[in-house]
């Protein structure tokens, strides 16, 4: 893929970049290697005015940056304000609490004793260089989320960003040196995935953090684990949206739809499956296809929007595949199933109408894959057992969605749901308090929260004879 901003909603080519050359890319290895030197040793006083320095400028930013990202990637602009404001409060929020989350631990003196000690302690240190593979959905937060813990351990940051999303890209390069961080410790590197290899299996590099789809986790994941390199995996994800009797059956068909279209229905944490016991299955399935087929698709810049287009000509012609093999082997589209006809203008860009699939078996792609789009899938469960089961009956374990107010039923999900999350009454989002992380095909390893901040943290015991 070229590296270039091609504006998903009319498929103008706006700007098109140049990869780095290799001397360019050896400068940059380089002023990261020398740039962790000293960062490692600055105080977290130090490292908090930067981070809080960077969190204000991005505020002042937000309108300018929302905009950019809409213009790369065609999410709704009010959203795109969202995210920069929700990456603000997280450096925030990791440059008020890093100090603490990374004190040293004490273990209890009867154990230090036992251990022959006279003193013991555990140590949080930087673990140097760190690569980010980062994909384009969420362009600016998937980058804070791993940046700002990075920073205030201690490390210092290589963005490989996802090809399409560039001006975003080096907006935040730019936007760590206005804030005074020193040069060499937050880098954007403008390259292809295929010159990922050759920086991950540099001797300076430390470890690696991706967020994306499952190939691109793997093949990251094999050239480190060939180089023992420390690697977090956030990959994709098909959320389950689980509906039981005792559920607010309105408020969980709003929200149904907010969950499965937030960001033009690409969100690695968007419920994709939505399972509905049979008692209110026709209720849910009425009231939520008739708030889905009501949608404005249309302009991402305008606020009258709720979804835009997809970010990529290939993504939609991927999710229209998924959808096609649905219904040629028997599923129901109960609305939208296609690109939208009309106006005129919605042809140019690669939009695609909220779906909504019923009738789904497992020998259908979309019972397994992940749709990256405002597809939804409907499943009819006779019970809390049917449902547990229908829920984990996917490759994907990141997050999930329940609806009841049945103690005893909370607790079962909690136990037996393959998932990094379970999220009552409500949707999944992420905080920067509270972990974030998928088991199974979504990845390994959390982020945010003080889970996320030592990932990348060389976990040392100091013992005192
Ligand atoms: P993608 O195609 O996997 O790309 C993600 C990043 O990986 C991009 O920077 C891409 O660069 C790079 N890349 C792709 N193949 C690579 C390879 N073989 N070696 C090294 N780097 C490679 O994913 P995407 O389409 O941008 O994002 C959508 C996926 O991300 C979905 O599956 C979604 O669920 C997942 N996601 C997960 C989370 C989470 O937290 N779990 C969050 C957001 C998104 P190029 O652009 O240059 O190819």
């Amino acid at each position: 893929m070229p590296i270039a901003t091609v504006n998903p909603a009319n498929g103008e080519t706006l700007k098109t970049f140049d990869e780095l050359t290799p001397e360019e890319l050896e400068r940059r290895l380089s002023n990261a290697e020398a740039a962790f030197r000293r960062h490692r040793t600055t105080s977290f006083t130090v490292r908090s005015r930067l981070l809080t320095r960077a969190a204000d400028l991005l505020e002042a930013d937000q309108d300018d940056i929302a905009r950019t990202m809409t213009t790369e990637m065609g999410k709704p602009l009010a959203a795109a304000r969202a995210e920069a404001a929700k990456c603000v409060k997280a450096m925030r929020w990791y440059a008020g609490n890093a100090e603490a989350l990374l004190a040293d631990e004490r273990p209890p003196e009867a154990e230090v004793k036992d251990a022959g000690a006279t003193l013991a302690r555990v140590h949080y240190r930087p673990l140097g260089v760190i690569l980010a593979v980062m994909p384009w959905n969420f362009p600016l937060w998937q980058v804070v989320r791993f940046a700002a813990p990075a920073l205030m351990a201690g490390n210092v940051g290589l963005l490989k960003h996802a090809s399409n999303v560039p001006q975003t890209a080096l907006y935040l390069e730019d936007l760590f040196r206005r804030a005074g961080y020193p040069e060499g410790c937050f880098q954007t590197l403008l390259i292809a995935s295929r010159t990922v290899e050759g920086v991950l299996r540099d001797p300076r590099v430390a470890a690696a953090t991706l967020t994306g789809s499952e190939p691109a986790g793997r093949s990251v994941a094999a050239v480190a684990g060939d180089e023992v390199k420390k690697t977090v995996l956030e990959l994709g994800g098909s959320d389950p949206y689980v509906v039981m009797p005792s559920a607010d059956l309105e408020r969980a068909a709003r929200t149904a739809v907010t969950a499965r279209v937030q960001n033009n229905g690409q969100s690695c944490i968007a419920a994709k499956r939505f399972i509905v016991h049979t008692d209110v299955y026709d209720a849910f399935s009425e009231r939520f296809t008739a708030l889905m087929a009501a949608l404005t698709v249309g302009d991402p810049m305008a606020a009258t929007t709720d979804v835009g287009p997809l970010a990529t000509r290939q993504g939609r012609a991927d999710l229209e595949e998924l959808v096609d093999d649905a219904v040629d082997q028997g599923a129901t589209a109960l609305c939208g199933g296609r690109r939208p006809a009309e106006p005129a203008e919605l042809t140019r860009g690669w939009y695609y109408e909220p779906t909504v699939l019923a009738g789904i078996t497992a020998a259908m792609r979309i019972h397994r894959e992940e749709a990256f789009g405002p597809v939804a899938t409907l499943y009819r469960v006779r019970d809390l057992d049917e449902a547990v089961a229908v829920a984990n009956d996917s490759p994907f374990g990141l997050s999930s969605n329940v609806w009841t107010r049945d103690v005893e039923e909370q607790r079962r999900f909690v136990r037996d749901v393959e998932a990094g999350g379970v999220f009552f009454n409500g949707m999944t989002a992420s905080h920067p308090a509270l972990p974030f992380g998928g088991v199974k095909r979504s990845g390994y390893g959390r982020e945010l929260s003080g889970h996320g901040i030592r990932e990348f943290c060389n976990v040392t015991t100091v013992w005192h004879g």
